[in-house]
């Protein structure tokens, strides 16, 4: 019996779902043109100096990356304003939660704790570990629920993560809420505050914890270079933690995880301030556009401070999802995270936008 080998978090896992793929939507509904708003990517591409840097590096792949990628840690270490010693950079951030689960929390005696309707990948690698996962519920109107977070942790609780602004609401927490609860965390407990979306939130001072997370000695900060920075195919992400942590995981994780495009690419990146204006212009744009139409359509909006909105339709939300497909529209049905009724649709360019808004109408009115 093979599965007998198999471990038993294994054995009972869920994987992860991604949305299906332009290639496989156009084979599917034998479509010409799709336009995808269901993974929160950036609705320019890919920088052209990125682009550029990026081909002149090629040639370089045939060599092992620098260990650790000091280059782009110092060159993270300084657009964030935080000591180089706390930035672990990773292969997209979902690598940095996976090394923060394994090198902190103690399978079969720890656990991690979280909300409700949350991102998939904090109980997937909790549950991958061993380590139990702990779901509170959310607030009223899907509010991130932190006093009941405080509440449900206790001396075997390793890790509490946030995200914020949230997936899949697009609701963002204070930072100041945030540092309320870091206080009340019993010691050894870390808050993991995944800021995935801070890029597109206004202003950011009074949402992101990286200025604390300096300061305050139990706070990861999650970042990644997948949303505003264009890169989500090239995997880079990173977090800022305390120097002890950052020791400790950059001693337990397999070397060159971060490649060496995705290191030239990410420096590059962060000094292209162009690029990165011209994404927050078109989000910020698109969003109110978004907040503005979607309620005239009928449909309730919840308030965002990321590159997505988060919406119920007045008709079924796998119907709505459906027919968007069939006109060639990829959404998010949030069926995957609990939430059925709704779907979360990310801002696209402002004719991608518009033809989101053109084709819902379309199915609603019809
Ligand atoms: C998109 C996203 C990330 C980014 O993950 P990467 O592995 O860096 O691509 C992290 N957290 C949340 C909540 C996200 O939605």
């Amino acid at each position: 019996m093979p599965s007998k080998r198999v471990r038993p978090e294994v054995l009972t896992f869920t994987p992860y779902v991604p949305g299906l793929s332009i290639d496989e939507i156009k084979a599917r509904y034998g479509l010409e043109t799709v336009i995808k708003l269901a993974s929160n990517e950036n609705p320019l591409g890919v920088s052209p100096i990125v682009q550029q840097v990026l081909a002149h590096a090629v040639d370089q792949v045939f060599r092992y990356p620098q260990n650790h990628s000091p280059r782009l840690t110092q060159a993270i270490a300084k657009a964030m304003g935080v000591p180089a010693e706390m930035v672990v950079a990773g292969n997209g951030s979902d690598e940095i939660i996976d090394l923060l689960l394994r090198v902190v929390a103690q399978p079969g005696q720890d656990n991690v704790v979280c909300y409700e309707h949350s991102f998939s990948m904090y109980a997937m690698m909790a549950r991958m570990c061993g380590v139990e996962y702990r779901e509170v519920p959310r607030g009223e109107d899907f509010r991130l629920p932190l006093e009941s977070l405080a509440e449900a942790v206790n001396h075997n609780t390793a890790l509490v993560f946030v995200t914020s602004p949230d997936n899949p609401t697009g609701l963002a927490a204070r930072a100041e809420e945030l540092m309320v609860l870091s206080g009340v965390l019993p010691p050894g407990a870390l808050l993991v505050v995944d800021e995935a979306y801070m890029d597109f939130t206004w202003p950011p001072e009074e949402y992101s914890m990286m200025n604390a997370a300096a300061e305050l000695g139990n706070v990861v900060v999650l970042r990644t270079f997948s949303k505003a920075y264009g890169l989500a195919g090239l995997r880079l992400g990173y977090g800022v933690m305390p120097v002890w942590l950052a020791d400790h995981v950059r001693r337990a994780r397999p070397p060159f995880t971060v490649n060496l495009l995705a290191e030239e690419a990410g420096i590059a990146a962060l000094d292209d301030d162009t690029f990165y204006s011209a994404t927050l212009e078109v989000v910020f744009t698109g969003r109110e556009r978004l907040l503005k139409r979607l309620p005239e359509l009928g449909c309730t909006v919840w308030p965002s401070q990321a590159n997505f909105v988060m919406f119920q339709p007045p008709l079924s939300a796998g119907v709505v999802c459906e027919e968007l497909l069939k006109r060639g529209i990829i959404v998010r049905h949030l069926k995957s995270f609990g939430l059925p009724a709704n779907i979360r649709v990310n801002v696209g360019t402002g004719p991608e936008t518009e033809a989101f808004l053109k084709a819902l109408e379309e199915i609603l009115n019809a």
